[in-house]
């Protein structure tokens, strides 16, 4: 029986990832469940998984939670430090699944004892991958990248060596505005925002897709997991997100990895690894579907994808600036205090007040990345004109 444990399991991944597990229960034991503020989603699966724990990512919600979980023998817990608590209990397998930079703790404390951290969770590599990378290295720990376009670099690796990459090359959809006209964009709202063409996930990475700061995200994310230079990592608009990467080496073979949108293949291969079984996903029928499209993104459309490209150039902590900005903007942009095109613009400028020396100091810890989250935060409410009420870590 393998030891696992999801932080964030009642997001989309989440809940994807326990439906896998509740196809091969026998195999495993559920350790830890940690949820945000949907109690009663959490009650269901820990009733469901029978995890030893169950937390609430707020301790105001504690009493509903042991209240619901009254008589089940589960531990109930609240807070961020219980989530903190419960990530470090020794697993073999586990799945950070918490959106935004709040994952990356988490995360840091599983990696500790060792064993498989399927990560999810693209901000930890945005905003700390030296510190992610080190900490898996140290403690024996492996991590494995659930980002579909990542996890499909992974897989066209396998076997490969690293130093024979000549590309990586990631595929984007485009998101819900892609076929928009840019000065329809500034009028784009977050129920617009919140629809993807193609894959069902959480509002946030949507909204994300729609700006390509998910993207951009990813640039970041990629470039630190694989070690390769930013100037070999491309974008690839392709609408039908069934290509999700394409690995070129120097021989100038290129393998590419298709497979349907659903989050369930890169979460099973995470799940299954080192080795492959069965997944209920689609089986993909190429002469129905016909012909697959590509483009170059158009980076007058999404400036997130030139910021991030700034962003590999500082390295430092200028990706825990860049990811703070971001989550910030977004939350303006969501509660409708900015328009869709504010978001980068802001990102930019609050990226301008920082020092360079700063954004690139290459010295990065919890408490510098946790600051420099802070302070970015503080500066998108600063150039949007909002009280300050800095986001928490
Ligand atoms: P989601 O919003 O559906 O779920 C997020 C989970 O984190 C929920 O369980 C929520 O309760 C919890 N959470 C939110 N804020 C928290 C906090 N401050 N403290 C503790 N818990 C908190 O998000 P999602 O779409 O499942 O995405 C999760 C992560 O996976 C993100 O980093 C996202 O970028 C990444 N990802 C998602 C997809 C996808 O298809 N959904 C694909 C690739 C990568
Ligand atoms: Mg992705």
């Amino acid at each position: 029986m393998r030891r696992i444990s999801i932080f964030g399991s009642t997001g989309s991944i989440g809940c994807s990832t326990l439906d896998l597990i509740g196809r091969q229960r026998e195999a495993f034991q559920v350790v830890a469940l940690t949820g945000g503020r949907n109690i009663e989603k959490l009650t269901e699966q820990a009733r469901n998984f029978r995890p030893d724990i169950a937390v609430c990512a707020e301790e105001a919600d504690l009493p509903a939670l042991r209240e619901a979980l009254a008589g089940t023998g589960i531990e109930a817990a609240g807070g961020r430090s219980a989530i903190l608590e419960a990530a470090g209990r020794p697993t073999d397998w586990a799945m950070s699944a918490i959106v935004g930079a709040a994952g990356l703790e988490p995360g840091l404390v599983s990696l500790r004892h060792g064993g498989v951290l399927a990560l999810a969770n693209k901000e930890s590599l945005v905003c700390a991958g030296p510190l992610m990378m080190q900490t898996a290295a140290r403690h024996g720990a492996t991590i494995l990248p659930v980002d579909s376009e990542h996890s499909a670099v992974f897989q066209a690796l396998t076997g490969e060596q690293i130093e024979t990459v000549e590309r990586l090359i990631i595929t984007a959809s485009g998101g819900a505005f892609r076929d928009w006209p840019l000065e329809r964009l500034a009028t784009a709202t977050a129920a617009q925002a919140a629809t993807h063409p193609n894959w069902d996930m959480g509002q946030r990475i949507t909204i994300d897709s729609a700006s390509m700061f998910n993207k951009a995200l990813e640039l970041i994310e990629a470039h630190e997991y694989f070690g390769v230079e930013p100037a070999r990592i491309e974008v690839l608009v392709h609408p039908e997100s069934l290509v999700h990467a394409i690995v070129g080496f120097m021989d100038g073979g290129l393998i590419a990895h298709v497979g349907p949108h659903d989050m369930r293949h890169a979460i099973g291969f995470a799940l299954n690894w080192p080795e492959r079984r069965d997944v209920p996903v689609e089986r993909l029928d190429f002469a129905a579907i016909g012909s697959l499209t590509f483009s170059a993104p158009d980076t007058e459309r999404w400036p997130a994808l030139r910021l991030a490209r700034e962003v590999m150039e500082i390295g430092g902590l200028s990706g825990a600036a860049f990811n703070g900005a971001k989550e910030r903007a977004l939350d303006h942009f969501i509660s409708g205090r900015i328009g869709f095109l504010r978001m980068a613009e802001t990102v930019e400028k609050v990226l301008l007040k920082i020092s360079s020396d700063r954004l690139g100091n290459p010295t990065l810890d919890l408490d510098m990345v946790r600051a420099m989250d802070e302070e970015a935060r503080a500066l998108v409410d600063e150039v949007v004109g909002f009280p300050s009420d800095a986001g928490r870590f």
